[in-house]
């Protein structure tokens, strides 16, 4: 798939709030438990490059080790990234000291998919609300509660949930917590990590509608994980398809869902239910799984599952290049 780094590969429908350009995620493993030979790199993520602008969602899809997760956490600086450049409003995030990262972080957030991981069990709601305020600097003990109870009942929590600790709440109650903390800072990007994906389908609905509604009140931008397409469609404005670490396909959300150019798109979306039978698509079976990331490749990556394999595939990486105005893919069919 060759470089995923070209200029504009995820062009933003505005200027970049955040660039992503070859981020590199390597990791080493120790083979046969020896602490002195090391094997090949797990390559989690392998030269990924993209834009989000101010008010914005890019959707970022793909089977689970696809490497989706590891750049979020890498835009946030979370985890150490082994390569590449994440610049955020113009600021270089990996090298910033420790003064401008803490101010960065105010700017960009996360929702995690298991938001009661992140908060203290001993902890009041409001409590761990104000808590990112406090470290921050940015409030004393009752500015933060007051800011903390201004953003649980924007995110529809009442004062009493705000007195409760993180057992008494629901899963959905929960999420809106987790969106809550990363909203009392008043951030401009938010990295929303499969933020829905363990809660009932009517409360998905919920959240992602409240999601749109503080995008559209606030500006925010997001970069939206997800496996689950459908989602995907109705929150994103452009959508990035991962596959072993690598953007293979990105797009407008709608012509990508209407017209995909990546037989491993087309896969995912064949999973998909249909609003209607007539627009069913005929279900694509991928063989095997996802194949481990530490293997020598040679190729397209995606060739040992395509069911539109040729010869060449097994020999030749695809460029990911732009296919037409806004649309970049990997593959040689696009030739
Ligand atoms: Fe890769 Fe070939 Fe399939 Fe395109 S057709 S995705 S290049 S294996």
């Amino acid at each position: 798939m060759g470089s995923a780094t070209a200029p504009g590969a995820t062009a933003t429908t505005g200027p970049a709030l955040l660039e992503v350009t070859d981020l590199v995620k390597h990791y080493r493993i120790r083979s046969g438990g020896s602490m002195a030979h090391s094997g090949p790199p797990l390559r989690a993520v392998d030269g990924v490059s993209f834009r989000v602008a101010a008010g914005e969602t890019l959707g970022l899809v793909g089977e689970s080790g696809g490497g989706k997760t590891t750049v979020g956490l890498s835009v946030l600086r979370l985890i150490r990234p082994s390569g590449g450049s994440v610049t955020f409003e113009g600021r270089d995030v990996l090298a910033a000291g420790r003064t401008e990262m803490k101010a960065l972080r105010q700017r960009m957030q996360i929702v995690f998919q298991d938001p009661i991981g992140a908060l203290d069990p001993r902890k009041s709601i409001g409590d761990s609300v104000g808590e990112g305020l406090r470290i921050q600097g940015l409030a004393s003990r009752a500015q933060s509660h007051q800011r903390a109870a201004e953003v649980l009942d924007r995110v529809g929590l009442t004062a009493a949930q705000s007195r409760s600790l993180p057992h008494e709440l629901s899963g959905g109650q929960l999420q809106r917590v987790g969106i809550a903390r990363a909203l009392a800072l008043d951030p401009r990007l938010v990295v929303c990590d499969e933020p829905v994906s363990a809660l009932d389908v009517s409360i998905q609905a919920q959240i992602i509608n409240l999601l749109l509604d503080l995008q559209a009140e606030r500006g925010l931008a997001y970069l939206f994980i997800a496996h689950d397409l459908a989602l995907v469609r109705h929150i994103s404005d452009r959508v990035a398809v991962m596959y072993l670490g690598r953007i293979v396909e990105s797009a407008p959300a709608g012509e990508l869902f209407d017209n995909p150019a990546h037989p491993y798109t087309r896969a995912l979306l064949s999973a998909v239910p249909a609003d209607h039978p007539a627009a069913a698509r005929q279900r694509i079976v991928l063989r095997g799984e996802i194949p481990s990331a530490t293997a020598p490749q040679r190729g397209c990556p995606f060739a040992p599952r395509c069911p539109d394999a040729m010869a060449k595939c097994s020999e030749e990486t695809p460029e990911f290049k732009e296919i037409a105005p806004g649309r970049w893919a990997a593959c040689f069919l696009n030739d």
